[in-house]
């Protein structure tokens, strides 16, 4: 492989725990990032300090790298088609394509045979009067693009929530009312591919989200077997479509009789998969490493059940009780400043050898 590097766009945490992964197994990787002194960086061979889509970084990036991918599912799709121009970029640029506007995500899941939540497209306030009314004036409208962690949407819960001005409040820009799905349980599916369509998917986690947050996920989760499976098939047929390579992120409703209703994918390593590090053998980093790089996978088997819990804000202030904790993996991001919702680090607690 050239230099024995891979780019990676993106420098936060996601970026920064590729990069260890990625040297761990002898590559080398440079960062595209416009903040200086990022998560990533700090643990990266280099940094370009640039916009995503600045050209001559991209340029630079190719010069520099045997593949490149990327953290998080907002890079340009203008820059990575310059990039895959030049060399591979994993997973391809169609799945940030499927993966950036909710609209087009929900048509490709349904294509796949996937289900979703019913959903209409909401481009002013007529078209959301009109949607409630379909929905039974329930639903979940989110902005289309951009939205991440709850940020950009607004619930209705019934006749009393009042469509009028929902089209401005969230910006009067291109929308998605969603119904709304009555769900029991959250959970995920991490799942690879590598460039010989081997696949190897992870158990499934039970995630539970706060404001919007993903807080805890739990190995495993308390679903049966047969909704295990289906979110593997689901994972699966995802993967085949895309022609995937590397690591993606499902995330799941799960209802009472146990049928899975999808709601996002995530076309890179994934929040609610941290807890593979501590309770599998080769985790979604190192996983998403030797996909991209064309290794054979690795042993996704779960070795023991436990707890992964993202560390918000202040929470950071509970990493000395946390190293004292027995069975805990405390793992921080290198970030100085603990805002609000900011992801800080995350710990994840093992609970003994493996239930299934
Ligand atoms: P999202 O940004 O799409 O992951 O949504 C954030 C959280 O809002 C989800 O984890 C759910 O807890 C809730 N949510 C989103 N969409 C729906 C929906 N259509 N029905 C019910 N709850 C939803």
């Amino acid at each position: 492989m050239k230099n024995n590097t891979i780019g990676i766009i993106g420098g936060g945490q996601l970026g920064r725990m590729l990069a260890m992964a990625a040297a761990r197994l002898n590559f080398r990787t440079v960062i595209l990032e416009p903040q200086a002194d990022c998560p990533a960086a700090q643990v990266a061979n280099a940094q370009i300090t640039a916009a995503y889509d600045d050209e001559e970084a991209l340029d630079r990036l190719a010069e520099l790298c045997a593949v490149v991918t990327y953290e998080f599912e907002n890079v340009p799709v203008g820059a990575a088609e310059r990039l895959a121009a030049r060399l591979p970029v994993y997973p391809p640029p169609k799945a940030l394509e499927v993966a950036q506007d909710r609209l087009t995500e929900k048509r490709f899941l349904n294509d796949c045979g996937i289900p979703t939540a019913e959903f209409r497209a909401i481009d002013s306030d007529e078209d959301l009067k009109a949607a409630l009314a379909d929905f039974g004036h329930r639903g979940v409208l989110k902005t289309r693009r951009l939205g991440y962690d709850g940020k950009g949407q607004k619930v209705y819960r019934g006749p009393e929530d009042s469509p009028e001005g929902g089209y401005a409040a969230l910006g009067s820009v291109p929308l998605i009312l969603e119904s709304f799905v009555p769900f029991e349980r959250e959970i995920s599916i991490i799942a690879a591919r590598g460039p010989d369509g081997g696949l190897a998917c992870y158990d499934p986690a039970e995630n539970v989200h706060r404001n919007g947050i993903l807080h805890t996920s739990t190995l495993p989760a308390a679903i049966s077997g047969a909704t295990a499976e289906a979110a593997r098939a689901a994972a699966e047929s995802l993967l085949e479509r895309l022609d995937y390579v590397g690591v993606v992120g499902m995330e799941f409703f799960v209802l009472a009789d146990g049928r899975l209703i999808a709601n996002e994918i995530a076309p890179r390593v994934h929040n609610s998969g941290h807890w593979t590090e501590a309770a599998a053998i080769v985790s979604q980093f190192e996983q998403h490493i030797r996909a991209i790089a064309g290794l054979p996978l690795g042993n996704p088997q779960r070795h023991s059940d436990c707890v992964m819990t993202n560390l918000i804000g202040d929470d950071i202030l509970m990493v000395p009780d946390w190293l004292k904790t027995t069975d805990a993996l405390v793992h921080l991001y290198g970030k100085t400043e603990a805002r609000p919702g900011r992801k800080m680090g995350h710990v994840t607690v093992l609970s003994g050898p493996a239930r299934r």
